[in-house]
């Protein structure tokens, strides 16, 4: 799975060891710029500039994996309060209307209870039928409430 814990953990610590390295090197330069040749500094200074590089790309992939987590919580915080939502009644589920009572048109209860999927059943004379997993429910046992 792209985006987990690890990654983005391995990725700032990229970043921070450039940073680090960056840093090292700049150091050296300050301490010591009299002693230093010309070609030797420019070669220092390009040493530092593929380190922020380095850190700069840690950096991006770091923030890409950390929204991809947020859009992955904020997908499941979604699913958790819809799943608060929904209430078994006979044998299907149904949102609840402001008193806590089963409303609305009844979902699948084989999808919800298996996969978290609420699929709304189709309506076929005596049978409500789901779209997604071909189960009938008997309409007697699944129906709209008013
Ligand atoms: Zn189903």
């Amino acid at each position: 799975m792209k985006g987990n814990h690890k990654q983005i953990i391995t990725t700032l610590t990229a970043a921070i060891s450039s940073i680090k390295a960056a840093s090292n090197i700049a150091k050296m330069i300050k301490d010591g710029t009299s002693m230093l040749e010309k070609a030797e500094l420019n070669s220092q200074i390009v040493e530092i500039m593929c380190s922020l590089s380095d850190a700069r790309t840690a950096l991006a992939d770091a923030n890409d994996l950390v929204r991809e987590k947020e859009n992955k919580i904020q997908e499941l915080s979604e699913k958790l309060s819809f799943k608060g939502r929904l209430v078994h009644h006979m044998e299907a589920y149904y949102e609840v209307d402001s008193e806590g009572k089963p409303t609305g048109a009844p979902y699948c209860m084989s999808c919800w209870e298996s996969k978290k999927l609420a699929v709304h059943l189709y309506h076929v004379r005596v049978f409500g039928f789901c779209p997604n997993c071909k189960n009938k429910y008997q309409h007697s046992k699944a129906h709209v409430i008013d």
